[in-house]
């Protein structure tokens, strides 16, 4: 009679388990992504995928942000030059609160590279780590009238080779002061906007260039990173993107509605 019992328990519990198979629960992204397959469609896997989705977010952001610029104010290519020195770690809001003073009294590399230290380290304090950029500036003014005359150059090997300046920097002063696009500047909103999008998997800014450089033609590099900074500024932020009110809610792999 107990043999029975058990057994007909057991056979319950098996009908119950082929009539409703377990299904994972959907916790991580990578769990949602197999649960639902119109996510992991949206991957493009292919170089060329990758291209003909890059041809896209391009034109919708460029018709979301007309206006997309270089945030930095500057005159000339030795005003963006110190702005983009001074806006490691800092807004650029708060690098165009502190430029117009600084140019005022460096004009030029050459007053500049005459700078007292601590009399520039105060006039920059505020835009945080203010030693190291003191180090910078000076060490770039001072580069620029010993090899150049006083004059900022146009390329990437020059560029590179002065003090405080590397790959990034160099890229938004070509672009942006020289109207050349030799690369795509990559910050905090082009490294996180890129893995979004599904353009690249790799962390390292050097690695995301060369992933992203490909996929566009090289006219539009410029104006890529900052169609990506506007867009991860006003919609697709860090922590909460606001992927309702996103033109790219359709083609984002990570859109979460
Ligand atoms: S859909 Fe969401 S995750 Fe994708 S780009 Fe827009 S805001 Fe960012």
């Amino acid at each position: 009679m107990k043999v029975k019992k058990v057994a007909k328990k057991v056979a319950k519990k098996m009908a119950r388990k082929i009539a409703k198979p377990a299904t994972p629960k959907a916790k991580s992204p990578k769990v949602k992504a197999v649960l639902l397959p119109h996510l992991r469609e949206r991957w493009p896997r292919t170089r060329a995928e990758r291209k003909a989705r890059a041809a896209e977010y391009y034109k919708r952001l460029s018709a979301t942000y007309p206006d997309a610029h270089c945030a930095l104010d500057h005159e000339d290519p030795y005003q963006l030059l110190v702005a983009t020195i001074l806006s490691a770690q800092c807004t650029d809001k708060r690098v165009n609160i502190v430029t117009p003073g600084l140019f005022k009294h460096y004009p030029s590399a050459t007053q500049m590279a005459d700078a007292e230290r601590e009399e520039l380290e105060t006039e920059i304090k505020s835009t945080g780590f203010f030693r190291s950029k003191t180090k910078s500036l000076l060490g770039m003014a001072h580069a620029l009238v010993a090899r150049h005359g006083g004059k900022v150059p146009d390329t990437m090997e020059e560029l590179t080779e002065l003090p405080g300046v590397g790959r990034k920097t160099a890229n938004v002063i070509l672009g942006n002061a020289f109207n050349k696009n030799v690369g795509i500047v990559v910050d905090t909103h082009v490294t996180r906007l890129s893995e979004r999008l599904g353009l690249t998997r790799e962390t390292d800014a050097v690695k995301i260039e060369e992933d992203l450089m490909p996929l566009f033609p090289s006219e539009q590099w410029t104006m890529v990173s900052h169609l990506l900074i506007e867009h991860g500024r006003a919609i697709c932020v860090a922590r909460a993107p606001r992927c309702e009110i996103c033109p790219l809610n359709d083609i984002c792999p990570s859109s979460r509605v």
